[in-house]
């Protein structure tokens, strides 16, 4: 039965196409003041409304001069002065120099800046220390040599973090048309969950995938809707699944095993649910099930002004199972309908730091939660290890890690030093 089931590249692969057919139809745009960006995705184009550099910039504090006469190492009169905000002046005399601060003007004539440090000054002159030697160009950036007005510095999908908005502010966008987050409905199952804040009983368990999968979906560009997690029996997963038609994503846990409670693929049937997949050759979060229902439909969801069909995950329940395949399936198709043009997941290459005992299994691939050092002290690369773990129910070793190591399908073994994929969380 399991050779039935998609492996991981061929999951991956059906999702990127999904992903990619979902993010031709871009979600609603809304306008935000520049300082709530932070996060976004950007619905418009950002265009430079003058050259950038506005014009020739020295980069140095000095003196501004031309190359060929500085580097003959005679004395060179102090023409004029120019401080960061102050018009740019000159003409630039012959045999002359003009005092400049770090961001200001380069009057016209000079071709480069000395600095400071590499001239001595004295009655009104300066003269570039020998055996310095001046080029053209040096410690100035030219009008528009980083963009030139009108040119398109970002597009339409682009998430805003600290560089974009440093830039659309630079450009004068004091607020930015941004896509409205998609409403990623998360719906726990499970008749042994109690809220976080009730002590549970015997047999009890706080439920602790809620509030993660909501953090996950937050990170990953959508707007959370936690509901009331639904009981293993039919009604109430019934009524759940109504309550979620006016999401655009649904995210399920609990409930996809093949155990006698676990009923969450029944009532995706019973909504008219079109399934993907049924599971996929990894490990943890074999029984992941991804599919669609139909909105409005007879027997489907129904949900006022959505025509898209609503996608769904059935992530499995044990905390580490849910957010692995969160990671690997979840955020991709979360990315598509944020707007977002790149839709993840994140990997990376890292050496592995420890001895490992034989972690993989045969037909499966493996993603291991793992801590990576990113400023190793013994080697060049990033160095990875294995997080301790009692499998995939255990919160305490996913909260030490920092990402997944990925045990291929068919590795006999993965030897200490070996260079190795991590999946980036
Ligand atoms: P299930 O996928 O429903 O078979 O659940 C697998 C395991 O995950 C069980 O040990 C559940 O108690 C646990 N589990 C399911 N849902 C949650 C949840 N929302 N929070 C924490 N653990 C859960
Ligand atoms: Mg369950």
């Amino acid at each position: 039965m399991d050779s039935a089931l998609p492996n991981y590249q061929q999951a991956a692969k059906l999702i990127a196409a999904y992903a990619a057919e979902r993010s031709r139809q871009p979600p609603a745009v809304e306008q935000l003041a520049l300082e709530h960006c932070s996060g976004r995705v950007l619905a418009q184009k950002i265009v430079a409304d003058t050259d950038q550099p506005p014009f020739a910039r020295s980069t140095r504090d000095g003196f501004a001069c031309r190359a060929a006469e500085a580097s003959l190492h005679r004395p060179l009169r102090i023409a004029g002065a120019n401080r960061a905000g102050d018009a740019p002046s000159g003409p630039l005399p012959p045999g002359a120099a003009w005092e400049i601060m770090t961001g200001a003007a380069v009057p016209a004539g000079a071709d480069a800046v000395a600095m400071i440090e590499q001239v001595e000054a004295a009655e009104g002159h300066i003269r570039l220390l020998a055996p310095r030697i001046l080029k053209p160009g040096e410690n100035i950036v030219e009008q528009g040599a980083q963009a030139r007005a009108g040119d398109e510095l970002l597009s339409a999908g682009s998430t805003l973090t600290f560089a974009q908005i440093a830039l659309a502010a630079s450009c004068g966008y004091a607020r930015l048309d941004v896509f409205a987050r998609p409403r990623v409905a998360i719906l726990t199952t499970g008749d042994e969950l109690v809220a976080v804040e009730a002590e549970p009983a015997p047999g009890q368990i706080r439920n602790s995938n809620g509030p993660m999968l909501a953090a996950l979906a937050a990170a990953a560009g959508g707007d959370p809707w936690v509901l009331p997690t639904a009981a293993d029996n039919a009604e109430a997963l019934d009524a759940s699944l109504r309550q979620a038609a006016d999401a655009d994503l649904l995210l399920l846990s609990g409930g996809v095993s093949a155990g006698k409670f676990d009923l969450v693929e029944p009532a995706l049937s019973r909504a008219g649910a079109q399934f993907h997949f049924t599971g996929v050759r990894i490990q943890p979060g074999k029984p992941l099930v991804f599919g669609e229902v139909a909105r409005n439909a007879k027997a489907g969801l129904r949900a006022e002004g959505r025509k898209r069909p609503l996608p769904f995950f059935g992530l499995p329940g044990n905390p580490v199972s849910t957010a692995v395949t969160f990671l690997l399936f979840g955020a991709p198709v979360l990315a598509a309908l944020a707007g977002r043009h790149e839709f993840g997941p994140r990997f990376a290459l890292a050496r592995l730091g420890q001895k490992t005992r034989k972690q993989s299994l045969p037909g499966l691939t493996r993603f291991l939660p793992a801590r990576c050092s990113f400023n190793p002290s013994t080697c060049a690369e990033p160095e990875v290890a294995l997080v301790q773990w009692q499998g995939s129910g255990d919160l305490a070793a996913l909260a030490q890690a920092n990402c997944f190591l990925i045990v291929p399908e068919e590795a006999p073994h993965l030897d200490p030093g070996a260079l190795v994929r991590i999946l980036l969380c």
